[in-house]
């Protein structure tokens, strides 16, 4: 049976579970009672999809509401499960195709309305499929003081009974009396392993630099913090071996990780890590699963990290012992390009793909981000209401200005070459730089030829790196990388909306202590 781990970037294709994930579904994948409590948008669909995959036999989900099942049923079958549902929407044809799916022991996932349990044929029906888990969603609706009571709810607890299988349970909502009813109504009053966790870790120090020279700018982060255990995460394998060596070269004890490397070099740097204090594992993202080290105190990325999840789980291994830990990511202009093009070069279906590049879009933001990080992480992950003060940007609030004409520059530079050229040479041809290339091609007598002059190469670099993380311009691929305008650039262009930029993440970067080697 594949990991949960496998599973997770094959079926579903996420490179990383969101908080809180991994405990329910590895609690339900063993076939415990659980209830889970997560906000909207957190995720957890999966904590059942995923474990009905792990388990053998059906696993029958009881949901609300009929689009939603619709899909996730179709989600599923897209994703290559074995899915179907029994709705008062279906068409007989459908109800007909679930059942010999059914009869066929193929069908991995069985979503039924609550309403259908009311008919004696449908426990029948449940008995003899082999049914392995049943899974609630919006499990609140069987609370009769909340705002969604569903009186069919109340046939959940017999029928579990009945069929004498784990049960997960999992809602939103979170005051104690609706899980006391909860507990009550679907565990007949035995308490279920419960998950209930916020997602915040207010010990970890959240930072993000631009990258200007990431080798010196590492350096000079680990050199603050030498003798403590960190990791550094990096794009390339190739990388991990020259910044590990980079490190040692300056004093520091350090060995690399990646996936390439022989299982037993792996494990005697998993071990060494474990064991000693003050080592620097420079390492590719294959390092980290199983690694449980209370006393990480620091974690940064040398290279922007794949997805918002991928953020949270790799900086997310500091600090377990919840004494304070900082992280630090780097991300420029060629992260972006590449996470793009790993995108969109993928062989991923279209949805798929957008789905990607909306992930990433959320994780821009937060390199981007002009008000505190640590807010905007969590909203993203569906909480709110979030204390910070240990995040850069709460430390030192950014300077931001109106960037809504040197962004309206750029994008006019962009359309009159007709987007066939990457930042390079339309900032050039912004500062009114007179080369070759752009005589050659005629674009110094283009109106927008100069216009920039108010702003230096380096502001320019940083106006377009942001322009990237605000989704405003995209390399397609398909024209080696030039930039082309996004429909969100458009009411910019055409001077309906604003933007507001930070001043320039790019100088105050550099002027970071000097590294001593
Ligand atoms: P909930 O039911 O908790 O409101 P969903 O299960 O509908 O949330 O998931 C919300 C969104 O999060 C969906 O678009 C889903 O594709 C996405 N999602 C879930 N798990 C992950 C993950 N591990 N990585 C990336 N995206 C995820
Ligand atoms: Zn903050």
């Amino acid at each position: 049976m594949p990991s949960a781990a496998t599973l997770l970037s094959d079926v579903f294709g996420y490179d990383a579970f969101r908080p809180g994930q991994e405990e329910v579904v590895e609690a339900v994948a063993q076939g415990r009672n659980v209830l889970a409590i997560m906000p909207t948008g957190g995720g957890k669909s999966l904590c059942f999809q995923l474990p009905a995959l792990m388990r053998d036999g059906v696993t029958v989900v009881i949901s609300p509401l009929i689009a939603l099942m619709r899909d996730q049923v179709r989600g599923l079958r897209e994703a290559g499960v074995e899915a179907g549902a029994l709705t008062s929407g279906n068409t007989p044809e459908e109800t007909d195709a679930v059942w010999q799916a059914l009869e066929e022991k193929r069908l991995k996932l069985l979503y039924i309305a609550p309403e259908r349990l009311g008919t004696g044929s449908a426990l029948n029906m449940l008995r003899r499929i082999g049914v392995s888990l049943i899974a609630v969603d919006e499990a609140h609706c069987v609370s009769q003081w909340g705002h969604d009571f569903r009186p069919d709810y109340l046939r959940i607890g017999e029928l579990r009974q009945a069929l004498n299988v784990p049960l997960a349970a999992f809602t939103a909502t979170a005051d104690a009396e609706t899980q006391v009813e909860i507990v009550e109504r679907l565990f007949d009053g035995q308490a279920p392993d419960t998950f209930l966790r916020g997602f915040d870790r207010p010990n970890i120090h959240l930072a993000f630099a631009a990258k200007n020279n990431p080798r010196s700018q590492i350096l000079s982060f680990a050199a603050a913090r030498k003798g403590q255990s960190g990791i550094v995460y990096c794009g390339t394998r190739a990388k991990t071996e020259t910044l590990a060596k980079a490190l040692r070269d300056a004093g520091h004890s350090a060995c690399h990780y990646h996936g390439g490397m022989q299982a037993d070099d792996r494990r005697i740097t998993e071990q060494r890590f474990q064991q000693e204090d003050g080592l620097i594992v420079v390492a590719t993202v294959a390092f980290g699963m199983g690694v449980d080290k209370p006393d990480i105190r620091w974690v940064a990325h040398a290279d922007l990290p794949k997805s918002i999840e991928a953020y949270y789980q790799e900086i997310g291994r500091a600090g377990r012992d919840g004494a304070p830990a900082e992280t630090l990511t780097l991300f420029g202009a060629d992260d972006i390009r590449l996470r793009r093009s790993q995108i969109d070069e993928g062989l991923a279906p279209p949805e798929r793909r957008m789905a990607d590049h909306t992930r990433l879009n959320a994780l821009l933001g937060l390199a981007e981000a002009q008000t505190c990080r640590r807010q905007t992480l969590l909203r993203y992950f569906g909480e709110t209401d979030v204390t910070c003060g240990k995040c850069d940007l709460c430390d030192t609030p950014p300077e931001v200005f109106d960037g809504t004409q040197p962004v309206r520059m750029a994008l006019s530079a962009i359309l009159r070459t007709g987007e066939w050229f990457g930042a390079g040479h339309l900032i050039e041809i912004l500062l009114g730089t007179e080369n070759d290339r752009i005589r050659s091609k005629g674009h110094d007598s283009l109106p927008t030829f100069g216009v920039g002059k108010d702003y230096s190469r380096q502001q320019w670099q940083a106006i377009f790196r942001q322009m990237m993380g605000h989704d405003l311009i995209r390399p397609d691929p398909e024209r080696h990388g030039a930039l082309r305008m996004t429909e969100a650039a458009r009411p910019i262009l055409r001077g309906e909306d604003q933007i507001t930029l930070r001043k320039d993440s790019i100088t105050k970067a550099q002027r970071r202590p000097a590294v001593k080697a």
